[in-house]
């Protein structure tokens, strides 16, 4: 059996399995070393993927040859495109998987890519000489050397578990913790601190009473995650189902609060702000009567339920007992408590947007381990980490994604710009160039790229240009088609839209919003015929051909101010001042700028603390 391998991933969680897929099919020989290969991809909360803001980040994964996309399209018992009322940038589509398959497809494709291998193990210690990185130790003693590592470690480092006063070392409930790294790690002088995350019970829905429980149902329409064309979700489509928290729950939550590990001192890490547990909630907003809960399926062969909204760590006694006041939970039999998680996390700040640390050369950092909080946000990082471990031993220019290119490009900048003070989630707010960053267009702005280094195959570029040249033809022909007034108003009245005075262009009519190209095609033969002629994804075509005519001039203005703030990105500084000796800039900034020494003067502008003069005086010293 080979010891030598180009790069190692430790941990095959959602950041490591995308890191290990990605160098090995670039065509590095890559191990994949994690505690359980049973476990592999394990959703440690809650069975879903996608969401606000993290559903473009899986299509974005897609897009670039990642696997997220296509596991969660392959396993998913429900599907909805969330904010469908509101502009499409705020689109994000988000899935229920079954949690037992999710884990056996990944396993299927990490198992059958060629150049990925596993070992089933604990890895304890790095081998690092002069400041390299060269391998890893294990606790069954072996040692393998590699020219990249990347740490993809999760809630795993140093975990601790929180049920009340009961308190176990643990990654994950009955998983064992990782211990060793973090120590090692702090001695070559990696800042590194505590964050906390919590999860709710998992319920046996014989117990629960449905008649007492609003059902959600799930989108029937072609929407999915993945670019590829294949027929997502053939596994059976359930419901989600929504009850609610009263008094008398909150008064059974808050006679255990002297035993909540969160409030008597027990746990002192910060928790995610967005994610916060019952107990949490019911202080924050203690004049609401009640909270809302949702019951998620967690797959298609499985009576187990996963109630969101009733993260806790109370005891367990109180969280049965307050869960048996929801009419709907009277008679509820749990197979396990919600319970609350500590684990190290390393400030992400000691990262280039590589994800390789500024410390150790050719190891790098993926996942929760930085700070961030989601299976969504730890793939994405675990993709470009795996891209850049394959560059770092095969050679290439870095991969990194700017922000107006892709939330993953907003979430790794910010990382390694601004650091972390709570789990970092991603949200449509912290991208400021959003309308560039819609979940429908992914493919366009990054399939090319991952194309070029040898990540998406081709298969992704023949579909993408197909798809490109059908939306340009339509496009094209909107443009090009002319109504008369007389021959369309009367179709216009139906629709509930102000009749034509003259003569316009097909594709100004498609911009007012009670217009589809749908609908109004059904009144334009010509226009009706031009869609028939689309080969495939038809609906995928025709929803990003309208999207690009009815945000045509949004769309435009955002690319024009992305250009000129992306002119500042190409302003390189890296290594050119001594900010502690400029008496000019203000002591905060030459701070925060000696510390992250950051690569442009548009990253620097990003930094919190340095103020639009400090970069005027850079610019200045810059000559420019
Ligand atoms: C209890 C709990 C509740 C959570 N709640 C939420 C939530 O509400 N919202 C949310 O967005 N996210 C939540 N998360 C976080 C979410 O699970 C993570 O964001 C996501 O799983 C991170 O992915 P990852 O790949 O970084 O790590 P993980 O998914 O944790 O995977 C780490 C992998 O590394 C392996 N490993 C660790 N150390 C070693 C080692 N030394 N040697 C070999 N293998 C190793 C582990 O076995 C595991 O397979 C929760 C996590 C937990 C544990």
């Amino acid at each position: 059996m080979n010891f030598k391998y180009d790069v190692i991933v430790v941990g095959a969680g959602h950041a490591g399995c995308e890191a290990a897929a990605a160098a090995a099919n670039m065509g590095s020989k890559t191990l994949l070393i994690t505690m359980d290969m049973n476990k592999i991809a394990q959703m440690s909360c809650n069975p879903a993927v996608g969401g606000i803001a993290k559903g473009q980040i899986v299509r974005e994964i897609d897009a670039l040859g990642g696997q997220m996309g296509i596991v969660t399209d392959t396993t998913a018992i429900q599907f909805r495109m969330l904010n469908k009322s509101k502009g499409p940038a705020m689109w994000s589509p988000r899935a229920q998987s079954d949690r037992a398959k999710f884990i056996l497809k990944w396993r299927k494709i990490a198992e059958n890519t060629d150049n990925l291998f596993i070992w089933q193990d604990a890895v304890t210690s790095l081998v690092i000489e002069n400041k390299n990185v060269t391998g890893v130790k294990t606790e069954l003693g072996v040692v393998f050397s590699a020219k990249s590592v990347i740490l993809t470690n999760g809630t795993f480092l140093n975990g601790l578990i929180h049920v009340g006063k009961t308190q176990l070392k643990g990654g994950r409930v009955s998983e064992p913790a990782s211990f060793g790294i973090t120590e090692q790690l702090i001695e070559f002088g990696f800042t590194t601190d505590r964050m906390k995350t919590g999860t709710p019970v998992r319920i046996d829905g014989r117990s629960v009473d449905f008649e007492k429980m609003e059902e959600q149902k799930g989108d029937d329409d072609f929407h999915k995650f993945s670019y590829l064309d294949f027929k997502p979700r053939t596994l059976q489509q359930l419901s989600c189902w929504i009850c609610h928290t009263n008094e008398e729950v909150h008064d059974t939550l808050r006679d255990g609060l002297a035993d909540s590990p969160l409030y008597n001192g027990q746990i002192k890490s910060i928790g995610p702000r967005y994610c916060p547990s019952i107990e949490t909630k019911i202080i924050t907003f203690e004049d609401k009567i009640s909270h809302q809960l949702f019951l998620e399926p967690e797959g298609e062969n499985t009576q187990e339920y996963y109630l969101n909204g009733f993260s806790s760590s109370l005891p367990l006694h109180i969280q049965i007992e307050a869960l048996q006041k929801v009419p709907a939970f009277r008679n509820i039999h749990i197979y396990r408590p919600g319970y609350a998680i500590e684990y190290d996390f390393f400030d992400p700040t000691q990262l280039k947007h590589t994800m390789e640390t500024k410390l150790i050369k050719n190891l790098f950092f993926a996942g929760q381990i930085n700070g961030t909080t989601g299976y969504e946000e730890a793939a994405g990082q675990g993709l470009i980490a795996g891209i850049n471990a394959h560059i770092n031993v095969h050679g290439g220019d870095e991969f990194i994604l700017r922000r107006d290119e892709a939330y993953i490009g907003v979430l790794i900048d910010d990382l390694v710009t601004k650091g972390v003070d709570e789990p970092y989630r991603m949200f449509t707010s912290r991208a400021e160039y959003r309308i560039l960053l819609r979940q429908d267009d992914a493919d366009m702005r990054l399939t090319e790229k991952a194309y070029n280094i040898g990540l998406a195959k081709k298969e992704r570029i023949v579909l993408l240009n197909e798809k490109k040249e059908e939306i340009n033809r339509i496009i094209e022909f909107a443009a090009d088609y002319s109504l008369k007034p007389e021959y369309i108003n009367d179709t216009l009245a139906s629709f509930g839209t102000s009749p034509l005075k003259q003569k316009i262009k097909l594709k100004d009519v498609i911009t007012r919003p009670q217009i589809t190209i749908e609908n109004i095609a059904e009144h334009i033969p010509a226009f009706k015929s031009e869609l028939d002629q689309i080969p495939n994804r038809r609906e995928e075509i025709i929803e990003a051909a309208e999207i690009a005519i009815k945000y045509d001039g949004y769309i435009k203005r955002e690319k024009l101010i992305a250009d000129k703030i992306s002119r500042l990105e190409n302003i390189r500084i890296k290594g050119k001042f001594d900010y502690e000796n400029i008496s000019s800039l203000s002591i905060e900034a030459r701070q925060k700028l000696s510390k992250i020494d950051p690569e442009t003067i548009a990253q620097a502008s990003r930094i919190p603390g340095v103020s639009p003069n400090d970069i005027s005086i850079l610019l200045v010293l810059l000559g420019r």
